[in-house]
């Protein structure tokens, strides 16, 4: 049997699904029941009723995130709807559970309207402790995801834009000290322009590159101010639309430090490699078949090639599941009231350093004893690093503290502890 077969065996087999609901306090006895429900129930609801806060006290909000979907962008299968989306999302939960023991709801949504859709998740606000948007096309992700965070007092994070900003953002910050550049002087065009691409390049600005060194192609070549102006780009490509001549994907690479590509497979050649900047920064981060192969990449020049992917078999792998699980955790745990943009950078810095950290052996060995150090074959860490959680959900929730973000203060170093256990 194949991986489609056996996916559809794993998802069949009885229950069907990948998640259930289970309880967590003793459930045996008359008394038991009658504490969890009524007529003992009614004296957490009542607390409640007086002071809202404690709801993370006595209920489940606090380690609860919604993974909330309308199906319209789902993996790289395009608008499947909502009910075909529900077992991404499931396995999403999966996935906050495996690596951030974080409980998820995951909910589809049959709305395809902006104003309905930002109503309705709105209306969530006190079931959950945060919001993860998924899977929702561009461009009106940019404008739920905003309008989500202004009205919530919860997290709201599209992890389809920040995630990838996230990750390829730390290994963006490790590349450069590879080949000695500063960021500030880098060279940098996006191929693509849609989710991922716009979040990443505002990111890559946030770390400390310069937006007018960026140069963003979608798939009708360079975004221009002559394109803007002939009405040609929506809001958000204007955004990053260059006072520049038109061209193509291929004239916007030459000279280029770095390439972020979040378009489709195969549409770099080693040519265009070839006419890049001295000891070019590659991330084809198309899925499931990069801008262009890691082989095609390295191979196309003498100098150092430093190449990320989405492909869990080649090196610098820019995987979300490196990002969304630490965040929420950091985030959930000072009760934070949004995942802003300091405690995005604190979470890339410290996915960065890790890198820089010698590798434990359990996870040089799970990944075939190739050897991890630091450098142009490993400036992101592993998915499977257990340190991942230990230094990420820490670096946001200090920086959530110290942003004004969150709701409680945890002490830092009880904190780590309190995860390493
Ligand atoms: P999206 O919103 O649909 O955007 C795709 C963009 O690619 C659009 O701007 C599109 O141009 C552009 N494009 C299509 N063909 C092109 C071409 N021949 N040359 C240049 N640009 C071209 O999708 P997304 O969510 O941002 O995702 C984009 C890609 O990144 C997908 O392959 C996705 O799997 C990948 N991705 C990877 C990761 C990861 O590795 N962790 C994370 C997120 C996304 P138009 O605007 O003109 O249509
Ligand atoms: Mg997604």
């Amino acid at each position: 049997m194949g991986l489609e077969d056996d996916a559809r065996e794993y998802h069949r087999q009885e229950p069907s699904g990948k998640i259930e609901i289970s309880t967590t306090k003793p459930t045996n006895t008359q008394r038991d029941l009658s504490l969890a429900y009524s007529p003992g129930v009614a004296a957490p609801c009542l607390d409640i009723e007086a002071d809202p806060e404690r709801v993370f006290e006595y209920t489940a909000k606090g380690n609860l995130v919604g993974v909330v979907s309308n199906g319209s962008a789902v993996l790289g299968l395009g608008d499947i709807g909502p009910a075909a989306s529900k077992p991404v999302m499931e396995g999403k939960g999966v996935l906050f559970k495996r690596f951030a023991d974080i409980d998820v709801f995951d909910v589809e949504l049959d709305l395809t309207d902006v104003d309905a859709f930002v109503e309705t998740v709105a209306a969530m606000e006190p079931t959950f402790g945060g919001i993860n948007l998924e899977d929702i096309g561009a461009p009106a992700c940019f404008a739920i995801e905003r309008r989500l965070s202004d009205r919530m007092d919860i997290p709201v994070f599209h992890d389809d834009q920040h995630g990838t900003a996230i990750i390829s953002g730390a290994a963006l910050l490790n590349a450069a000290e590879v080949v000695d550049k500063d960021l500030e002087d880098l060279e940098i065009v996006f191929s693509g322009a849609g989710a991922s691409a716009i979040a990443t390049a505002r990111f890559y600005v946030s770390l400390g590159a310069r937006k007018e060194n960026i140069t963003m192609c979608d798939s009708s070549g360079i975004l221009t101010e002559e394109r803007a102006e002939a009405g040609d780009l929506n809001e958000f490509k204007r955004e990053f639309a260059r006072d520049i001549e038109g061209g193509d994907l291929a004239d916007a690479m030459e000279g280029a430090d770095v390439l972020a590509g979040l378009s489709v497979g195969g549409i770099v050649s080693p040519e265009m490699v070839r006419s890049m900047a001295d000891n070019p920064i590659i991330f084809a981060m198309a899925n499931p078949d990069p801008e262009i192969t890691y082989e095609e990449a390295k191979n196309a020049r003498e100098d150092t090639v430093i190449m990320a992917t989405g492909r869990s078999d080649y090196p610098n792998q820019v995987n979300n599941v490196l990002g969304f699980p630490f965040l929420f955790r950091g985030a959930l745990d000072v009760r934070a009231t949004e995942i802003n943009e300091e405690m995005k950078r604190a979470a890339a810095e410290a996915l960065a350093e890790l890198a820089r950290q010698d590798v434990p052996d359990a996870v040089v060995k799970a990944y075939g004893d190739e050897p991890l150090q630091f450098g142009p074959e490993y400036v992101i860490p592993k998915p499977v690093d257990p340190r991942v959680l230990f230094e990420i959900a820490p670096a946001v929730a200090e920086a959530a503290m110290d942003s004004g973000a969150a709701r409680t203060d945890v002490d830092a170093e009880q904190y780590r502890e309190r995860l390493e256990a």
